[in-house]
């Protein structure tokens, strides 16, 4: 039945194809899989890449930065020295651009939008608390945890399509225009989570310059992909200080990114990229907060990565451990669904996800059937805000953390439920 397509069946052989899928899809289910795909974690072989950084630091170096400041010691609120250095060439901005933090750069997206509700940012007139609603585009499909963010401060979220290279902006460009209480938009402009697209100069610039009603409005421009290449042709981005710099709307962006996923997650180093003016309110907000982050940290981090050709070469070992993966998905996604008419997916350049559309309606069966046959799957709408995805079709793979053999199994199952759901529906639609 390889690439038949499912619309052009006609009722007969409808019935045959669902009897045959769910042979198939019964047989799994005696097998009693228990398979999880769904969260972007590093597998095993990548967090051996980056093991080799905790016996960087010993007790006899010198665990100076290059001010002279002890990093065993209390001070220096916004990073060290050396780690402001190399994640501002990572981001592509100036070394007075970059505050460097914690462990998570989730962590510091929430306390930005937090900071804001109850102070507002540099230029706010009031807190964006104190405002009677506020709301933030949410280019969609996109990263969960940015709308759990807004769902926990009660900000509204607006769904804008995201396209392949980047939101609809005709329709951001309209909306920020006409609605003061629109303050800000997020972004995953580069191999997004989960769509795998790169923004457009075209987006950069449109973003960059586009008239906002909200004076304090900000691009919350989570840089978490930027070194994850999965080819030799990595996708180029336009930085966004620089076009919001030119554009003339300097402090429009705050840029995050952090080495979750080029070191070890859970213990890598978070950054934040903004103009000085951004930078000087925040830090000042950071220092009642904490005397400073884990500067060791930092430090081991430094001297582990080193420089911009080192930590290359480190992603193109975490490239030829995860590409297999992405390829495995992307040929077994073809060998099952192509030709169909039932599915459609992209082919990222980098990241950590493909996404999968169905039918429209077919995402949340597919994912219950999965999980009935033992496959645990990022649950269907997880990437839209408030977990409504509307056409119902949109499905996040993270094929990193599992093992090649368990990958294909899981990839085997889901495609054999991406086509029991679609033909049930295209049969039930007659
Ligand atoms: N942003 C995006 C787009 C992500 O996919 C993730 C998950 N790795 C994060 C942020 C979380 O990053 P961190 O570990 O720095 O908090």
């Amino acid at each position: 039945d390889r690439h038949t397509d499912y619309q052009r069946l006609d009722e007969n052989q409808l019935n045959n194809q669902v009897l045959q899928l769910e042979e198939r899809y019964g047989a799994y289910k005696n097998r009693k899989l228990k398979l999880d795909m769904s969260r972007g974690k590093p597998c095993s072989e990548q967090l051996e890449l980056s093991v080799g950084m905790l016996d960087i630091l010993r007790s006899d170096d010198t665990l100076k930065t290059v001010d002279g400041s002890d990093c065993l010691n209390y001070g220096g609120v916004d990073g060290i020295p050396e780690a402001k250095e190399l994640f501002a060439q990572m981001l592509e901005v100036g070394t007075s651009e970059v505050i460097i933090g914690g462990n998570s750069s989730l962590n510091m997206m929430h306390d930005a939008i937090s900071r804001a509700m109850l102070h507002g940012v540099y230029g706010s007139e009031s807190p964006w608390g104190k405002q009677q609603t506020v709301k933030f585009l949410c280019p969609s499909p996109g990263y969960d945890r940015h709308f759990a963010i807004c769902e926990l401060f009660n900000i509204e979220m607006i769904v804008v399509d995201l396209l392949k290279d980047g939101p609809e902006m005709d329709a951001v460009e309209q909306l920020v225009r006409e609605d003061d209480s629109i303050k800000g938009i997020w972004c995953v402009p580069k191999y997004s989570n989960p769509d795998g697209i790169t923004y457009s100069d075209e987006t950069v610039d449109r973003l960059a310059r586009m008239t906002t009603k909200a004076k304090d409005f900000r691009i919350f421009w989570d840089d978490a992909y930027t070194v994850h290449h999965l080819t030799s042709r990595p996708d180029p981005l336009k930085n966004m200080l620089a076009a919001c710099k030119s554009a003339g709307n300097p402090h429009r962006a705050f840029m995050f990114s952090s080495t979750s996923k080029i070191t070890l997650p859970g213990s890598g180093v978070a950054v934040l990229a903004a103009s000085e003016e951004n930078l000087n309110v925040i830090r000042k907000q950071i220092s009642v907060q904490t005397i400073g982050p884990d500067k060791i940290n930092q430090l081991r981090h430094v001297r582990f990565l080193s420089n911009m050709e080192q930590i290359s070469e480190h992603m193109n070992k975490h490239a030829a451990i995860i590409n297999p993966k992405f390829e495995l998905v992307l040929n077994k996604l073809e060998a099952e669904l192509g030709g169909k008419n039932i599915a459609s997916w992209n082919k990222p350049n980098g990241g950590y996800f493909i996404s999968l559309n169905t039918l429209d309606g077919c995402a949340q069966e597919v994912v219950r059937l999965a999980a009935q046959a033992g496959v645990t799957l990022t649950p269907a709408g997880a990437t839209f805000p408030y977990g409504k995805d509307h056409r119902d079709r949109n499905i996040r793979i993270a094929p990193t953390f599992p093992a090649l053999n368990e990958l294909e199994t899981a990839i085997d199952v889901l495609c054999l439920c991406v086509q029991l759901a679609s033909v049930k529906k295209i049969r039930a639609e007659r």
